[in-house]
């Protein structure tokens, strides 16, 4: 039950694929809680929770769903944790690394989405009795991507998130502090949420991104800068085009200049000026880069990165797709 706050990546979790062997838990999930998809129950569920617990702006009491679903409300502190956390199905109770739910935490905002995704868990039990029995059938590895779906809709409700936005469509390092704020999440569940919400809305042409030095999605993996999200625009979505995908090292991109390829991605530079935390004065780069996987395309980005805090960079500009599989010249 081990949950780093790494939130399925976008798009991906609406594939509908499922496992043969899910397929009695996915409709347990749609008879209990309603809807046609896992992912319309799971949301059904928690705003049906967030309603109950009279949930209805940011940040959202995580412990008033806890005590609703018959858990602890208190988390116990672990020294021995210092990532994720579990659910102790014994105990009724949520175990969090020490500190973290401290809102100067550095670690807060992830330690509200691993309290959140274990909130997801609880909700396929009962906690009448303990050690608590578990309703759902058995279920493989889509429990945990159904977790973090869960942790995503427990902590940002769709509906109550388009209103903090109060119309502003635009993705920006300011609304992505805000929504990190105003929710008590990570910058990388923001941005998740964020890109959900304005994806449908993005323009022609621009150009999004929330870069970090993270590990890799659900292995950790190495620390170094990666893909967060990309907000692409429609004309790219909707032909599939990807520049990035979540989680993904920025150092495979190459600039194309005087004919030849480098690999030096400004912002893959940017990341390297950082010192002691700080990251170079905001400049803006008119490039054509390669990304050569899963398929070699260039694009032409002409962009500007601006620290976003210590560890992240937010990207903002415009994109073109100048070709596939072929060289070309700059
Ligand atoms: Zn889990």
């Amino acid at each position: 039950m081990d949950s780093p706050d790494t939130p399925n990546k976008p798009r991906a979790s609406r594939s509908g694929l499922i496992a043969e062997a899910d397929q009695p838990f996915v409709d347990w999930l749609c008879q209990r809680w309603g809807g046609s998809s896992w992912q319309e129950a799971v949301e059904n569920h928690c705003r049906q929770l967030l309603h109950e617990t009279d949930n209805n702006k940011g940040p959202i009491s995580l412990a008033r769903v806890a005590a609703r679903l018959g858990i602890d409300p208190r988390p116990e502190a672990n020294k021995e944790v210092t990532t994720g956390g579990w659910l102790d199905l014994a105990r009724g109770r949520i175990v969090l690394p020490e500190g973290s739910d401290r809102r100067l935490s550095p670690r807060y905002g992830r330690a509200r989405f691993t309290y959140a995704h274990e909130l997801g868990h609880a909700m396929l039990y009962s906690f009448e009795k303990l050690p608590a029995v578990r309703l759902a059938p058995p279920c493989g590895e889509l429990e945990e991507i159904l977790c973090n779906h869960a942790a995503s809709h427990l902590l940002m409700p769709r509906d109550v998130l388009m209103q903090e936005l109060g119309g502003e469509t635009v993705p920006s390092a300011d609304l992505l502090r805000l929504v990190k704020e105003r929710f008590e999440v990570s910058a990388v569940s923001a941005a998740i949420a964020l890109h959900e919400v304005l994806s449908p809305h993005q323009k022609a042409g621009s150009f999004h991104m929330l870069s970090s030095l993270t590990g890799k999605h659900k292995t950790l993996g190495e620390t170094k800068p990666r893909c967060v999200v990309c907000f692409l625009p429609p004309e790219l979505r909707e032909k599939g085009i990807e520049f990035l995908p979540s989680f993904k090292g920025l150092e495979h991109i190459s600039r194309v200049a005087n004919g030849q390829e480098y690999k030096t991605w400004s912002l893959v530079e940017f990341f390297s000026g950082r010192r002691g935390g700080y990251f170079p004065k905001p400049t803006t780069y008119n490039e054509v880069l390669v990304i050569p996987k899963p398929k070699r395309r260039v694009f032409h980005l002409q962009s500007s990165h601006r620290p976003f805090d210590s560890h992240s960079v937010w990207t903002s500009g415009t994109i073109a797709l100048l070709g596939e599989d072929e060289r070309i010249q700059a």
